[in-house]
């Protein structure tokens, strides 16, 4: 089944169409989940304009259920954990003690014994070093093959949003999108590197963005699925 999603100031929402509405109605669930009902024949552009004009409400409940975000399952990492690193499965596991705090193996990411209750920030300053440099080349490799540099890259905890684009042309990422497969981080680095020639999400800017991923609508709606899957960082 597909999904209609669509993307608006940097947030993904989830167009549900039906028959039987008349009117439209956006929603912001106890997840953060993005929701868009719309009449069955609605055009995508106008979608685009009425979510836009509610862009500061959605901002406002976003920010609202920002400090109550998931107290985080359990705290504490157990050997066998899954975490997903550029769409690879790793299994956490405590060593007696190695050179660095967290070191990825073939299948594994390693911990320090002594390190157990500190795991969960561990693992995610790993992600947000490692990963983040990693992002950093990509971006880089990604802007040299387009022609479209941006001024800056930084990664961070950018809390429901994946990527941001400024209009001195910094563009920020969140370190949680490397849990998923490079295709879609691509797409979240090409989505931003428009941005710079193509500020708003106008006919202009698919049109750019389609140019460079043709299969853009495809990754954009698994970015929505892996986003419900993937949430176990
Ligand atoms: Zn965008």
């Amino acid at each position: 089944m597909s999904v209609e999603t669509l993307s608006v100031g940097d947030l993904l929402f989830e167009v549900r169409r039906s028959s039987r509405r008349r009117t439209l109605g956006l929603t912001v669930d106890r997840s953060g989940e993005l929701k868009v009902y719309a009449p069955e024949a609605t055009p995508r552009e106008y979608l685009e304009k009425w979510v836009e004009g509610r862009l500061v409400w959605v901002h406002q409940k976003l920010a609202i259920k920002e400090p109550s975000r998931p107290p985080l399952p359990s705290m504490e990492y157990a050997s066998g954990d899954a975490i997903y690193y550029l769409g690879r499965s790793y299994r956490v596991r405590f060593v007696a003690d190695q050179a660095e705090p967290v070191q990825c193996r073939v299948g594994w990411l390693e911990l320090r014994q002594t390190d157990r209750a500190a795991a969960r920030t561990l693992i995610r300053e790993w992600f947000q070093g490692t990963g983040g440099a990693w992002i950093k080349e990509r971006v880089t490799l990604l802007s040299d093959r387009y022609g479209l540099a941006p001024s800056a890259v930084e990664v961070l905890d950018l809390g429901n949003r994946w990527g941001s684009c400024s209009t001195s042309g910094r563009l920020n990422f969140n370190w949680r999108l490397l849990q998923f497969p490079i295709r879609l981080i691509d797409y979240v680095i090409i989505h931003e590197l428009v941005h710079l020639v193509a500020p708003h999400h106008g006919d202009d800017y698919w049109r750019r963005l389609e140019a460079l991923i043709p299969d853009y609508a495809d990754r954009k709606a698994q970015l929505l699925e892996s986003t419900r899957e993937y949430d176990r960082v």
